[in-house]
């Protein structure tokens, strides 16, 4: 992977929070410390300490700004501060997700973050064997992270009981909703603890989002670091017109290059995403397809070859994609513009993450005009100008154009420092991918 140096500067210095200051158990000060996580992220900063006080949180952040150790850090300062151990067949907390893939991240950092504690996560995820999931619940669990589909299973079935369950997450809470999850959330929250906290987290708040956190958050505190449909900063953006026919060569051209060290590439349909994923093979350009019709084993295979350097190129569908924390990704081609104009910045916040640059190349056949125009529309931005390749340009002053993103968040969100692990670290390296 190519490495980008990282050169501080005090101007790019967070805020003074300590974990300390927030009102963290010192045991999971120390982890963090020894994790490399030197401040706390915007979203950490403001979001911690409400949740130790006991208040219910409703969070707007996109994947990229932290949100995880925002919600699993008071879980686990909670759970570190209780002397109760699990009672076989319930969960202490509850992490609700839509993806698998999300989910399985979220267990790694709740492990690493839990350190010494001693602490029971467990995974309880469709496509994978319920014997398993059915025996660790059986012993009770400390953090469980599920989607909501196979928990609902499970809790009918007797296999589990909420009902000691005092802390929830519900995390992308707006892809839930879209995935059709409404119905197993509000009925998995009723059968949970009558005085639980809960937190909710959302890259977007339409409607059915703010009816859902009105009906399961009580006096909640707001906090926001990314106003939706605010593309990030530090993203070269830029649209190339190009027919159907001509997209496959085009793709495979642009990977191509020397600076893409690492790409994903979206498509609309789970079909399609295999199909260009084989013609890039075919192209010279190797690449894996991750989509929701793959088993979980495969898309857990394709996803660590991705992660580890082994594949350059990951050709993925949205709703797969959406929350996959990989570091480093240089490159985000959209094969297709999406249907939805929302998808265009969730997509394109796979890069640029950290405090790194990235680039996001959007290929725009005549037919997909409309779309494009919607994407300007809700991020404000243009895509005009001379030659083939579109750069995007925020106009300023002109009416309709986006107000300025409130000056912290925006700009602070990927540039949390990370300190280096291990000893050979150099200081110019703070805020690399570790
Ligand atoms: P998330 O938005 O929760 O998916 O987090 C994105 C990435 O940032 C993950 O790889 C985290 O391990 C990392 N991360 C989260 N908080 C911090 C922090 N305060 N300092 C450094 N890295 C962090």
């Amino acid at each position: 992977m190519r490495r980008r140096p990282f050169r501080p500067s005090k101007d790019k210095r967070l805020t003074d929070t300590t974990w300390a200051s927030l009102g963290l158990a010192a045991s999971l000060c120390t982890t963090l410390e020894r994790l490399g996580f030197v401040t706390p992220s915007p979203i950490q900063a403001r979001a911690i300490g409400p949740q130790l006080e006991g208040r219910d949180l409703l969070g707007l952040a996109q994947t990229g700004s932290g949100k995880t150790a925002a919600f699993l850090l008071p879980i686990l300062d909670a759970l570190a501060a209780s002397a109760g151990r699990a009672e076989p067949m319930t969960a202490r907390a509850l992490v609700l997700v839509p993806t698998r893939e999300l989910a399985v991240q979220i267990e790694e950092q709740a492990r690493r973050f839990a350190g010494k504690l001693r602490i029971k996560t467990q995974l309880v995820l469709g496509g994978m064997s319920r014997g398993a999931q059915i025996r660790a619940l059986g012993r009770g669990v400390d953090i469980l992270i599920a989607t909501p589909g196979r928990l609902t299973d499970l809790v009918r079935a007797g296999h589990v009981r909420l009902d000691a369950t005092a802390l929830l997450v519900l995390d992308e809470a707006d892809r839930l909703l879209d995935m059709g999850f409404a119905p197993q959330v509000k009925e998995l929250a009723g059968r949970l603890h009558r005085r639980r906290r809960t937190a909710l987290f959302s890259a977007t708040m339409p409607r059915e989002v703010t009816a859902l956190a009105e009906g399961l958050l009580n006096d909640p505190v707001r906090v926001e670091v990314a106003p939706p449909g605010r593309t990030v900063e530090r993203i070269d953006q830029s649209v190339e017109f190009v027919a159907r026919d001509a997209k496959r060569a085009r793709l495979a051209a642009l990977l191509s290059a020397p600076e893409v060290s690492r790409a994903i590439v979206f498509t609309r349909t789970k079909h399609r995403a295999d199909r260009v994923a084989e013609h890039l093979g075919k192209d010279g350009v190797p690449a894996g397809a991750i989509h929701g019709n793959k088993s979980q084993g495969a898309r857990q295979r394709v996803l660590d070859a991705f992660r580890q350097g082994q594949l350059r190129v990951l050709v993925a569908s949205d709703i797969v994609a959406r929350g996959i924390d990989v570091e480093g990704i240089s490159h985000v081609v959209q094969f297709e513009l999406p249907d939805e104009p929302e998808a265009y910045v969730h997509r394109i916040g796979r890069t640029g993450r950290n405090g790194a640059a990235g680039t996001a190349v959007a290929l725009c056949a005549p037919e997909e005009q409309d779309k494009l125009r919607a994407i300007e529309k809700l991020t404000g931005l243009r895509f005009g100008g001379e030659g083939s390749r579109h750069h995007a340009s925020a106009p300023k002053g002109r009416g309709g154009a986006p107000k300025p993103a409130p000056p912290t968040d925006t700009k602070q969100q990927a540039k949390f420092q990370r300190k280096p692990q291990g000893a050979a670290a150099v200081d110019d390296r703070q805020g690399e991918a570790a």
